[in-house]
């Protein structure tokens, strides 16, 4: 495993629509071990493949919950509504408020490609709807309701 460089706001990577994998090569094996491993050591809640320079449809997800791996996700149902802070490892040093649903289900391979259903609230859900725009070109700084505010208290961040 290693470490990959986070791409960060501004890189035209990040706005880009990822690719579907169609299936799991040891180099994409490989990717999501990096993006496991690249998320903790930022003290990250999640990571997709865009923010290490990869345009692929993978996510990478830890919420306290044990690490997630969503190959090609899909949101199949959403509802609900939570406002609340969110920030993003390409966006460091800062957060802004925004809106998501407070729960949703999603569908999406494991790094088996074997496929699986999740429900998720909360800080997850957030997550999920926060990676997977990125997957499409889209980062939370689109959505935020109040402008972007710094982090005064470094150390309890959590970006994703
Ligand atoms: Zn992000």
């Amino acid at each position: 495993m290693a470490l990959r460089e986070i791409r960060t706001q501004g890189d035209p990577v990040l706005e880009k629509v990822c690719k579907p994998v169609k299936t799991m090569t040891p180099r994409l094996q490989g990717l999501v071990d990096d993006m496991l491993e690249t998320m903790y050591e930022a003290n990250g809640v999640g990571l997709a493949a865009p923010q290490v320079g990869v345009l692929r449809r993978i996510v990478v997800i830890d919420v306290g919950e044990g690490p997630y791996v969503l190959v090609n996700p899909e949101i199949i149902e959403k509802d609900g509504e939570q406002t609340g802070q969110e920030g993003c490892l390409s966006v460091p040093g800062v957060y802004g408020i925004v809106t998501r649903p407070e729960h949703v289900k999603a569908k999406a391979f494991d790094k088996d490609m074997k496929p699986y259903e999740i429900e998720a609230e909360g800080l997850f859900a957030r997550a999920i709807c926060h990676e997977l725009d990125h997957l499409d070109g889209h980062m939370y700084t689109e959505l935020v309701e109040d402008g972007l505010h710094r982090y005064e208290d470094e150390g309890e961040e959590s970006e994703e």
